[in-house]
């Protein structure tokens, strides 16, 4: 059985919990989008774009000064950070504009929190000519200088939300009511395998190139199967990525790594699937951050691509499933984690991507003490994006 199912559940999750006004327009997407799987063109213009534009297919490197720091483990680095725009989500961004053109809309939103997913939907609109409007906390606005000046210069137009904790899931908010607003004319891009269905599915799908390359490259190398894999979780769209292509080899296990803030004791986080509980926001049920009468509550990460009190659907059903175990790692791992790549392979990651870093010592130590045999485990790790966007906020920091 594949899910989602045709309603875009995954077991109980995911779903569509959104206003009327906007049923037929995500019936038509839904359409749209599986019409797509068997159109030549547009399968042949996405890879043409991915390959050409992006830089596709990315290096599976094996990270050897990373690896012999930890002993008993052979990393291999999944390097989306050199990737047009530097992170994983220019994939996404190119499929969803795609779909755009083929409904013939001719204006573009999105939702931003540190300025990624903003930059990247700006680059793709910029490269098909539409005209592109993105959503961001204020507060995001005022800490993300940098990705708001791109997003400008790439000809998109940046709304500060003032509404709420002026963040992120504000900035979603207010995409979803101009959206309502204006259906006819605009699509909405979303970041990552979160919102109703059929986003959760469409991302994966835009997503998954990482895991089918990480797949056939780890094969064509070792001749094996890797025995984990290892991403930062946000929304959970590299997770995704990664993880989906490898779903039904039972071997390999799936490690999504949340934030766990200043710690999950604090309360000062951003791991939902770790200590939250199942709830509905921006129009699908999942893992979630909320009281106890279902206010949500606000989240908490030194990356403030990770900083999302919700998480994609498709992983609150793997954790269900147990197919995929989610962990979590703080704030000063994560820079301890940024740190040590920086140091033993000359690659600075994302803030975000640090904690999948940081996670690998945590790994090491658990795999030394249930070995028995003497030969390393391997991991592939989804390195989502480079360092370059952080590294003026942590000069006092390191
Ligand atoms: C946005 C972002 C993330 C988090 O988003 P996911 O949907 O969980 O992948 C992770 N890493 C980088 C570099 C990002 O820009």
């Amino acid at each position: 059985m594949s899910f989602p199912d045709q309603h875009g559940h995954f077991g109980e999750f995911g779903g569509r919990y959104v206003p009327e006004t906007l049923m037929a327009l995500l019936d038509e997407l839904d359409k749209v989008f599986r019409s797509l799987k068997y159109d030549k063109a547009f399968k042949k213009e996405f890879a043409f774009l991915l390959r050409e534009y992006a830089g596709r297919p990315t290096n599976l490197y094996l990270a050897k000064r990373l690896s012999s720091h930890f002993k008993r483990l052979n990393v291999y680095l999944k390097r989306e950070d050199l990737l047009h725009t530097g992170a994983h989500k220019i994939n996404n961004t190119l499929g969803q504009i795609l779909v755009a053109k083929k409904m013939g809309k001719t204006r573009v939103i999105a939702e931003t929190g540190a300025g990624q997913h903003g930059v990247a939907t700006a680059t793709a609109c910029a490269l098909m000519g539409l005209k592109c409007e993105v959503y961001m906390g204020a507060e995001d606005v005022e800490r993300q200088a940098l990705n708001v000046f791109r997003m400008k210069l790439l000809g998109a137009k940046v709304i500060p939300v003032t509404s709420g904790s002026q963040t992120l899931k504000d900035a979603m908010n207010e995409a979803i009511r101009d959206w309502v607003t204006n259906v006819d004319n605009t699509f909405y891009v979303i970041g990552s395998v979160a919102g109703p269905h059929p986003y959760p599915l469409m991302v994966r799908e835009f997503q998954s190139v990482i895991g089918r390359e990480a797949r056939q490259q780890y094969l064509a190398k070792e001749k094996k199967l890797p025995d984990y894999l290892l991403a930062c979780v946000g929304g959970g769209s590299n997770a995704m990525g990664l993880f989906h292509a490898f779903f039904n080899d039972k071997t390999v296990k799936m490690i999504g790594v949340e934030a766990a803030g200043k710690g999950i004791a604090t309360g000062v986080h951003a791991a939902p699937l770790s200590v939250g509980t199942v709830g509905v926001l921006h129009g699908s049920k999942s893992g979630l951050l909320q009281t106890k009468d279902g206010q949500i509550k606000i989240a908490h990460s030194i990356a403030a691509g990770l900083d999302y009190p919700g998480v994609g659907p498709e992983h609150a059903y793997y954790k269900k499933i147990g197919r995929a175990q989610y962990v979590s790692v703080t704030d000063q791992e994560a820079l301890q984690g940024l740190k040590l790549l920086s140091q033993t392979e000359g690659i600075i990651p994302a803030l975000e991507t640090s904690h999948a870093i940081a996670y690998l010592e945590k790994l090491a130590r658990n795999i030394k003490r249930k070995a028995s045999v003497a030969s390393a485990a391997s991991v592939i790790v989804c390195l989502s994006g480079r360092g370059d966007k952080d590294v003026g906020g942590l000069k006092d920091l390191i």
